[in-house]
């Protein structure tokens, strides 16, 4: 089923939604204990999971492989992400062709991160450039067949500071045919409410689907946060370093952090979360619990969030 249609399905019943990524792991125990862990995570109820891509050789074939697996022995509906780094136009239709044989119908479509050996991002021969060529393609290509959704940037790119062009250049990605927006991780969420807004006036009006990291570890929230340049609130360091060396207390500082941040986004329109995993459940589940949206004897499947759009936004 198409997410954009498990979305809607949602909005009409009025209830919140949510939905994981994941990656494809370095090794085969790696690789089956996150089947596991996927299998044991979708109790918790996500519309959808995602399987990002990496660029090349093995990592890309086993994209194609997990969307396979999650898909069609899981039951999880799934969307591969999908990039233009070092793929000729071949191996882009081997990987549509791969999902589409696996049953999967959603596609992320992306320009891609520079391969690891690279600084900066180099077009491959017969290949695409951006994104919206990609979209493009695949609609020119599949038709309806896939929905297709592209990446959103609250607070500018990597190769890309600049906002506001980053809007045009969404737009011109929902023009070429995308359904959905999935946004890199922030906290700052004043932020990311403004840049929702600035989409709006852009007559961009696909969902705007947020992208949430939960905090597992002060280390590594700290790391992930100033490579990919993301704000993090002066409040949110005030509470966090104090305790900065004693894990359980960095978690559940986090976990209401996170929380809260969900909750305003949620106030402001926004019904859908997409949680970026890194593969592990725990901080996943410990900010859905804290939500009310994991599911309970009482009420098994997820509606427990007392969900009030205050602005048209989503
Ligand atoms: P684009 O939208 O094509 O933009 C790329 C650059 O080109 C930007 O600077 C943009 O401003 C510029 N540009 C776009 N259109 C034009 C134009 N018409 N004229 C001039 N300049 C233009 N990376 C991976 O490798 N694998 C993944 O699985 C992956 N998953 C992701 C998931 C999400 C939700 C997000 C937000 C990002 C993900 N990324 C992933 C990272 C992404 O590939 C990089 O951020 C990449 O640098 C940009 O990709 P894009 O699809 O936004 O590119």
């Amino acid at each position: 089923m198409h997410i954009r249609e498990k979305l809607a399905s949602k909005e009409a019943a009025g209830e919140p939604s949510i939905s994981f990524e994941f990656f494809p792991p370095k090794t085969a125990q790696g690789v089956q204990n996150l089947y596991d862990r996927m299998d044991r995570m979708h109790g918790l109820g996500p519309s959808f999971i995602d399987i990002t891509w990496g660029a090349g050789g093995h990592l890309s074939d086993l994209t194609c492989e997990m969307v396979g697996v999650a898909q069609s022995v899981y039951g999880l509906e799934t969307c591969m992400h999908l990039t233009c780094t070092d793929m000729p136009l071949e191996k882009v239709d081997q990987a549509l062709q791969a999902a589409y044989k696996a049953g999967c119908t959603n596609i992320l479509a992306l320009r891609g991160d520079p391969p690891r050996d690279k600084e900066t991002w180099e077009a491959t021969e017969n290949g695409f450039r951006y994104a919206k060529d990609l979209v493009k393609y695949i609609r020119e290509k599949y038709g309806n067949h896939f929905d297709i959704g592209v990446g959103g940037y609250p607070e500018g790119a990597d190769d890309n500071p600049d906002v506001d062009l980053l809007v045009d250049h969404l737009k011109e990605k929902v023009d070429a045919g995308s359904s959905f927006v999935i946004t890199q991780m922030f906290y700052d969420v004043d932020n990311f409410i403004e840049w929702v807004k600035k989409c709006r006036a852009k007559g961009i009006t696909v969902p705007i689907i947020p992208g949430i990291m939960p905090i597992q570890q002060y280390a590594s929230f700290i790391r992930r946060s100033n490579w990919t340049k993301t704000r993090v609130p002066p409040e949110w360091m005030e509470a966090l370093e104090p305790v900065k060396n004693d894990d359980a207390a960095v978690r559940e500082i986090g976990k209401r952090l996170i929380a809260d941040m969900c909750r305003k986004v949620m106030a402001s329109g926004i019904n859908h979360l997409h949680f970026y995993t890194m593969n592990l459940a725990q901080a996943t589940k410990l900010v859905l619990e804290e939500l009310g949206l994991a599911p309970s004897e009482e009420a098994p499947i997820q509606r427990a969030l007392p969900w009030r759009p205050s602005l048209a936004l989503g």
